[in-house]
């Protein structure tokens, strides 16, 4: 069971359908694993849209292309939905993502489509073997969104950000001076947060990031990687 959940407001937003691609997707990841905000939700939902309006705050996405659910078991197929290339699912197609879904139990289903192989067989790329990310096909012209993995024991530079950065701990564990993350964590790092997370030495951690800006490292280390980061 998750430690530390998305913030209300998210999960108010993501009730009303009104996040996009990527933030929608990571939420509905989180949502799989943890009971205690699908009762959030559930109660969101059912409170309706005039609570929405009054309690989330101003900044919602204009251009979020339609509700991302109706309710919450239909989440995992209307975040693939939203991806504007799936409309109608063939039989063919019900098998294959059956099959993948028996492939990789690890996956989150909202991802499956995306991940359907191992972690360890996606074609991950980065400027060292201790860190190394892949960008997920789904980002939208409000997030980008990368998995981050952070080999056993290894430390990412310290950095800052820029704009906001929602973490989610998808296997293996990390920690920074806030405390201890683990699979099902969420996480929100903002421009306030300066840390330096650091993989637990058992196994490599793979993050499920999404981003409205770059990384903005501090450190010395980190000031040299700038240039090459996205
Ligand atoms: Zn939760």
């Amino acid at each position: 069971m998750a430690n530390y959940h998305p913030a209300d407001e998210l999960l108010m937003q993501f009730a009303a359908g009104q996040l996009t691609n990527a933030l929608g997707i990571q939420t509905a990841c989180h949502l799989e694993s943890c009971k205690i905000c699908q009762q959030k939700v559930h109660l969101y939902e059912q409170l309706g849209g005039d609570l929405i309006d009054i309690s989330t705050p101003a900044e919602i996405a204009p251009d979020a292309k339609s509700k991302l659910l109706n309710n919450l078991h239909k989440h995992q197929e209307s975040a693939v939905d939203l991806t504007g290339n799936h409309t109608v699912k063939s039989e063919l197609e019900t098998l294959y993502t059956e099959q993948l879904a028996n492939a990789n139990q690890r996956v989150p289903r909202p991802l499956r489509r995306f991940v359907p192989d191992y972690y360890d067989n996606l074609p991950w790329a980065g400027f060292s073997k201790s860190i190394q990310s892949y960008d997920l096909p789904f980002s939208d012209d409000q997030y980008t969104a990368r998995f981050y993995k952070i080999a056993a024991g290894k430390e990412l530079p310290q950095h800052t950000h820029k704009g906001n950065e929602f973490t989610l701990v998808m296997s293996g564990s990390f920690s920074d001076l806030s405390g201890d993350y683990h699979p099902g964590d969420f996480v929100l790092a903002d421009d306030s947060t300066h840390h330096q997370p650091k993989a637990h030495d058992k196994e490599d951690c793979i993050c499920f990031a999404v981003m409205d800006a770059p990384l903005k490292m501090t450190g010395f280390f980190g000031r040299m990687l700038n240039p090459f980061i996205k």
